[in-house]
């Protein structure tokens, strides 16, 4: 992991704020709620009910949901097709996926079949390196679902390694020339230049014609790891999970709100006070309201 973080970690960490102080008036302006999957709408490798139905009365209420996440093609087709959910990015950026309303899905990826392919046997290579050079280190069990990447497995089937183990594996990586992010389970590596945010703003631009640096303000993102730190970053509505304290030491552009709780009771956390803004400000809008109030102003005028 990147140790020359720490510091800046450690100063960024400390200008987290409680999620409940964001401004209601702001969260009232979302349009785009975008979320990672692991340890931020999971607990404990399990996808809990209350995490689900946030996702669905989120969508239910028109906002758009769409996961960022480093899990596999595979997974992203189910869960654009099944979940609530607008599109999705997976693998770190490697693509997008979007179910469309009159039947078939939308598939765009950063980069070319040819390229994927070609990428694909060094990534082999490399995965027999890996799992030589750092006793313990293991092949995702989801790697056969992946288009573009190898995920090393540290932590979700077998014991967790220890961070100088996780550190070896992103240096095996790193010495290939390839990209290598740590989330809360895997070692994700890659050869290009893409990651979580460089695919969310492709996918703004081409599905909704819009471009996000001028829209941030519309959006709001869930996370909890080092993988989510591009999103972190960019977004002013960035939001990590309670159990993000796990990773504040070596994220070095953490989010800049912290929920109370962990995981799918985090995004939970998320998912009500957005909804309780839209609810409060469509209310203050209705013109029953406004004729009621200016009644009320009338009277206590008259
Ligand atoms: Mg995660």
């Amino acid at each position: 992991m990147a140790r020359g973080a720490v510091n800046a970690a450690a100063e960024g960490s400390s200008a987290m704020r409680p999620f409940r102080q964001l401004d209601a008036g702001r969260l009232g302006a979302i349009d785009f709620v975008l979320t990672d999957i692991d340890d931020t709408l999971t607990t404990d490798g399990r996808l809990p009910s209350i995490a689900y139905e946030a996702l669905e009365r989120l969508s239910d209420a028109g906002i758009k949901v769409i996961p960022v996440t480093g899990r596999p093609a595979g997974w992203c087709d189910l869960i654009a097709r099944l979940w609530p959910v607008d599109a999705v990015v997976g693998e770190n950026g490697a693509f997008y996926f979007a179910c469309e309303a009159g039947g078939g899905m939308t598939r765009v990826f950063a980069q070319s079949d040819e390229k994927r392919r070609a990428d694909r046997q060094r990534l082999d290579g490399l995965a027999a390196a890996i799992l030589a050079g750092v006793p313990g280190a293991r092949i995702s069990a989801d790697q056969p679902f992946r288009e573009a990447d190898l995920a090393i497995d540290f932590a979700e089937d077998g014991p967790r390694l220890e961070d100088g183990a996780i550190d070896r594996i992103v240096a095996c990586f790193e010495a290939a020339g390839a990209v290598a992010k740590v989330s809360s389970i895997h070692v994700n590596g890659w050869f290009g230049h893409y990651d979580k945010l460089a695919m969310t703003r492709r996918l703004f631009a081409e599905r909704y014609g819009l471009g996000l640096d001028a829209e941030n303000g519309r959006a709001i993102f869930v996370g909890d790891s080092p993988n989510d730190a591009p999103m972190f970053g960019f977004f002013d509505h960035s939001v990590g999970v309670a159990n993000f304290a796990d990773f504040c030491d070596v994220v070095a552009t953490p989010p800049k709100w912290i929920t109370s709780r962990a995981g799918g009771a985090g995004f939970a956390e998320v998912a009500d006070a957005v909804l309780g803004a839209l609810a409060f400000c469509s209310q203050a809008e209705s013109p029953d309201v406004r004729i009621n109030a200016e009644n009320q102003k009338g009277f206590r005028e008259g």
